[in-house]
């Protein structure tokens, strides 16, 4: 498996050192070859090339697997003519990876803020209310006057269609629930055809238990009742608030795993940004990085049928879990070691 590593922005650099170390060990264990091609994006990139995506940069990633990134500052990357382009976006346009997935469970060691759950975000990656990427030219959010702006949000039937797929796909491998989460109430048209299209795939999926839910309603009933879901599919914004929250419920945004992923190509890349307030100080959590490259490894073995790759995966998982129940975490779970500590634990745990 051919792998480029990009480290990130902010804390990226710390946590993605981590990753690598533990995947490599992990690979190293299971007999799986790694081939790990390191490259940089994101603001080293703007300051040693002049822009934070380079082409070449591109043909290296078209020639691998996958990819594994760190978080990235973007905040202030409002011009891709003048190679200001943020990474992220970049990537998840240009490789079209529609399915973001984000797992957010709790676990015994870790704070667990309200109840156990184990449940996964399903996100639509590609459209929605991201106003830099659901336009071929030009973005959707528009200054009309001074004081006037107009965003604009695009929703699609084929990529209604394709999430809602993989979340069914999902719910087969675990509790065999679905719920939509959406604003059909009062985005009828966009919404409406996002509940519509959900059913309609969901009939092809008899043995799961589906339901729907309004957005603000979820806020709520997640934090009430978070055991009562498995999988939920929602739309991309929807998508990025309700994981950050899911993810803190879980123990913390530190801890919040995700693959951005495509039919024929994935990114692993953490939940949350590049958490610039922590940066440089060896406190930021590392197995939001870890969990996302058991994802990957997850993702690359059932696409290519090769089991060798689950192993990995399942090996991360467990030192994983072995790591949360020792207390051998970061401060924002409640620990006092640093990320260098926290990996090493981890690799004693492997
Ligand atoms: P953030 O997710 O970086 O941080 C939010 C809070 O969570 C902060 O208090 C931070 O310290 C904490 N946190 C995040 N990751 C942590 C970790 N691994 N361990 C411990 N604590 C952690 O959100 P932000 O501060 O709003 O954004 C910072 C930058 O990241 C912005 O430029 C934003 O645009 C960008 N961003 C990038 C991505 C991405 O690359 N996928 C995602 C979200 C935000």
């Amino acid at each position: 498996m051919r792998l480029v590593v990009i480290p990130g922005d902010g804390i990226g650099p710390e946590t993605v050192s981590v990753a690598v170390t533990a995947l490599e060990k992990a690979a190293q264990q299971s007999g799986v070859a790694l081939d790990l091609v390191h490259e940089i994006a994101g603001l080293d990139s703007l300051a040693k090339f002049g822009t934070t995506v380079r082409p070449e940069l591109i043909k290296t990633i078209e020639a691998a697997d996958a990819l594994m990134m760190g978080p990235m500052t973007t905040h202030d990357l409002h011009d891709d003519a003048n190679g200001r382009i943020n990474p992220s976006k970049f990537f998840r346009k240009y490789f079209d990876l529609y399915a973001n997935i984000r797992p957010a469970r709790t676990f015994e060691g870790a704070p667990i803020r309200i109840k156990p759950f184990d449940l996964v975000v399903v996100r639509e990656n590609t459209e929605g209310f991201y106003a830099d990427r659901n336009m071929v030219s030009g973005g959707s959010e528009m200054l009309v006057t001074d004081d006037v702006v107009v965003s604009l949000r695009r929703i699609t039937r084929v990529c209604c269609e394709r999430i809602a797929r993989r979340a069914f796909e999902l719910a087969m491998t675990r509790r065999k629930r679905v719920t939509i989460v959406h604003k059909a109430n009062v985005l009828k048209i966009g919404d409406g055809m996002f509940v519509q299209t959900c059913e309609a795939v969901a009939r092809e999926f008899p043995d799961v238990t589906v339901d729907s839910v309004i957005v603000d309603a979820m806020m709520a009933l997640v934090v009430r009742e978070p055991e009562r879901f498995d999988v939920v599919v929602t739309t991309n914004m929807f998508g990025d608030i309700l994981s950050d929250l899911t993810a803190e419920l879980a123990g913390s945004l530190g801890m919040a795993a995700s693959i951005n992923a495509a039919d024929h190509f994935a990114m692993a890349q953490a939940a949350h940004g590049s958490a610039p307030d922590i940066a440089g100080q060896n406190i930021a959590n590392p197995l939001s990085q870890i969990g996302s490259a058991a994802m990957l490894l997850s993702w690359y073995s059932q696409r290519k049928a090769k089991p060798q790759y689950l192993e990995v995966a399942q090996r991360l998982e467990a030192a994983m879990v072995k790591t949360i129940r020792e207390g051998k975490v970061t401060r924002d779970m409640g620990g006092d070691l640093g990320t260098d500590a926290v990996g090493r634990a981890f690799l004693a745990n492997l």
